[in-house]
């Protein structure tokens, strides 16, 4: 472990194309019941749901004056505008979002999203007072051809480096290989470790070691209740982002549980 202050622990759930309005109430009190039932667990971890945008509402109602947390899982870089089928940051906000993803892998890959789009939309989180979750990781065959290092460094550098230190601090990565993501195949501990230590230092290099340092580092892929207390045995890793997992309130509390407790 190569810190010895731990930043605080964060874990998402990512709920991407699933749950309805009331379906999504339901699992959002299911958690925040879990959460009030592990008092202590939950001071020492941040927890937040993505819903897809229909259910954002219903969700912000179910989870009113618990501690988690509210996220959106995309937003167009214009606050409004001619842009049909398009939502904004200041309507997300509006919803009781306070954070939203940006760049995760299934819009870069399924959606053409670039670098340069990603980070306009980071940009627009930012002016639209939304922490935004910056979602950066390797193809496959990135990976296989050695190139996780350089996507990694492009990725994080195109979107920090038009930001300002204390902009920067107001963000979270999500380091999430996209051979992970709904697969079954989470990354090794090591993976992770290795593949956050070059964020971490991507970061310092173009934001500064201050704000770099202070940011969570955020791991994707395949995570659940029984591979997540790995990962979080390494102070590199500050918690998780979670796609199906977090669709079962118990199994995704128990991920932020492991969380809570990781040395
Ligand atoms: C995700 O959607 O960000 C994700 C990590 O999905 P899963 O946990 O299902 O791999």
């Amino acid at each position: 472990m190569s810190r010895v202050t731990r930043r605080p622990r964060f874990v998402a759930g990512n709920w991407k194309m699933h749950r309805t309005p009331a379906e999504g109430a339901a699992l959002a009190r299911e958690c925040v019941a879990l959460a009030a039932a592990d008092a202590a667990g939950a001071t020492r971890v941040q927890v937040a749901v993505f819903p897809p945008f229909p259910a954002l509402s219903a969700v912000a109602s179910a989870i009113a004056g618990s501690g988690v947390r509210l996220g959106a899982q995309n937003l167009h870089p214009e606050p409004q505008g001619a842009f049909t089928g398009e939502v904004s940051g200041p309507m997300l906000a509006a919803v009781g979002c306070s954070l939203v993803l940006v760049g995760h892998s299934e819009r870069r890959h399924g959606m053409g999203e670039t670098d340069a789009v990603v980070a306009a939309k980071t940009r627009a989180a930012l002016r639209d007072g939304l922490t935004p979750v910056v979602c950066v990781g390797e193809t496959l065959a990135e990976r296989e051809s050695e190139r996780t290092a350089e996507v990694l460094v492009r990725q994080v550098t195109a979107v920090y480096a038009g930001l300002s230190a204390a902009q920067a601090a107001d963000t979270v990565v999500a380091y999430e290989p996209v051979w992970a993501i709904g697969t079954g195949k989470v990354a090794s501990p090591e993976q992770a470790v290795e593949a956050h230590r070059i964020i971490r230092a991507t970061l310092d290099q173009v934001v500064g070691a201050e704000a770099g340092g202070s940011m969570a580092v955020l791991y994707g892929g395949s995570v659940n209740g029984d591979n997540a207390a790995a990962l979080f045995a390494h102070s590199e890793v500050d918690g998780a982002l979670v796609g199906g997992a977090s669709l079962q309130a118990a199994g995704f509390w128990r991920i932020a549980a492991a969380a809570a407790a990781a040395p």
